[in-house]
């Protein structure tokens, strides 16, 4: 069965190492962000933090990182490239280019977060 990032069970056990030969189809998947994700991004200050998600929203929007806030659950969905792409997937690499400091989300995936656990749509680059 073709894998499909749209449709979980066609994805694949993930196994370590995986992620060197994928084209990392993960990363062209909605990624929803808090705030302290954004903090340790160093894209926001702990006083804007502080000042609230709306007003947080207003900026980054302008500035094209994010698209949308969700007030009651607090999370802001990160810009996609118009082929689905994650704001901060390096197109050519195919790497993400803030690793170290990557999401939470990112950092569950796909052990403990996503659609179902411990698989992964990859696709061989
Ligand atoms: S889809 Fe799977 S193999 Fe590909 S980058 Fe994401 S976690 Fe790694
Ligand atoms: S932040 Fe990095 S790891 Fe997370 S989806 Fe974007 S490119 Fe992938």
């Amino acid at each position: 069965m073709k894998v499909d990032k749209d449709k979980p069970w066609t994805w694949l056990k993930y196994r370590k190492g995986l992620c060197d030969t994928c084209v990392a189809s993960c990363c062209m998947m909605p990624v929803e962000v808090h705030l302290e994700d954004l903090l340790r991004l160093g894209l926001i200050t702990q006083d804007e933090a502080d000042s609230g998600g709306k007003r947080v929203f207003k900026r980054l929007k302008k500035e094209g990182v994010v698209t949308s806030y969700r007030e009651g659950t607090g999370l802001f969905m990160l810009t996609q490239r118009p082929n689905g792409d994650c704001y901060f997937l390096n197109p050519k690499t195919r790497q993400c280019t803030i690793y170290e400091r990557r999401p939470g989300v990112c950092r569950k995936f796909p052990a403990e977060q996503g659609p179902k656990l411990g698989n992964c749509p990859y696709v061989s680059k």
